[in-house]
């Protein structure tokens, strides 16, 4: 059976990677969310083991010694994590395996496994994530600016990524990273075993 690959999906918080990413798995199977892990508490209808595992510090730090874990960052005073079995199930049913992790993280992967596939996120322009921000009506005027000043500072990573998606319709940026999908699936180097059936 044919192997599943790597894919890091990263955005800024307000353009929309969570939506976009319920939309795709809606539309195909061929690829899973490899759920991480994470020492911050849970938001209101977050599931244990669907959105995120959630463990104590010291669980999680157990999980860094015994090598569970691909990466891990500390982001706003809580770790996050990628679970190796995580992704080694989903790869093993022959899934693409989805991550939904921040720059640094992604860049860890890069470099460990330089054939995953970088997807970043962008906002249609600066403007409409502050506006998309103020319009969640959940931030203090601070936190507004203070998310608009890290989102600056994660796009500054947008340059190492494979792919660039711009998230101002949403059936568009489904449709886009569908695409991209399809496409890396059909590289080359993803399909050796298919040419050896022609040897
Ligand atoms: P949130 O608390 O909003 O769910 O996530 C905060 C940030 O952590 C988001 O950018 C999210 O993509 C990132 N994140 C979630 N899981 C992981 C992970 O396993 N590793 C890394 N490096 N970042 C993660």
């Amino acid at each position: 059976m044919r192997k599943g690959s790597l894919f890091v999906v990263s955005a800024p918080a307000g353009c929309g990677k969570d939506t976009i990413l319920n939309e795709l798995f809606k539309r195909t199977d061929k690829a899973g969310y490899a759920v991480s892990a994470t020492t911050r508490a849970p938001r209101e209808g977050e599931v244990n083991g669907v959105h995120y595992h959630f463990l104590t510090r010291e669980e999680f730090e157990r999980k860094i010694a015994k090598k569970e874990v691909l990466e891990y960052t500390e982001y706003c005073g809580n770790y996050y994590g990628t679970l190796s079995k995580s992704v080694n199930d989903l790869l093993e049913q022959g899934k693409d395996a989805v991550l939904k992790i921040e720059v640094e993280g992604a860049m860890n992967i890069k470099k460990a496994f330089p054939k995953a596939c970088l997807v970043f996120i962008l906002p249609p322009s600066w403007e409409a994530l502050e506006k998309r921000l103020r319009d969640r009506g959940t931030e203090t005027e601070d936190k507004i600016v203070e998310r608009t000043n890290q989102a600056r500072r994660e796009v500054e990573f947008a340059a190492n990524y494979d792919y660039l998606i711009v998230n101002d319709d949403l059936s568009e940026a489904v449709d886009d990273l569908l695409a991209v999908f399809r496409a890396e699936r059909l590289r080359r180097v993803r399909n050796d075993e298919l040419l050896k059936r022609f040897k």
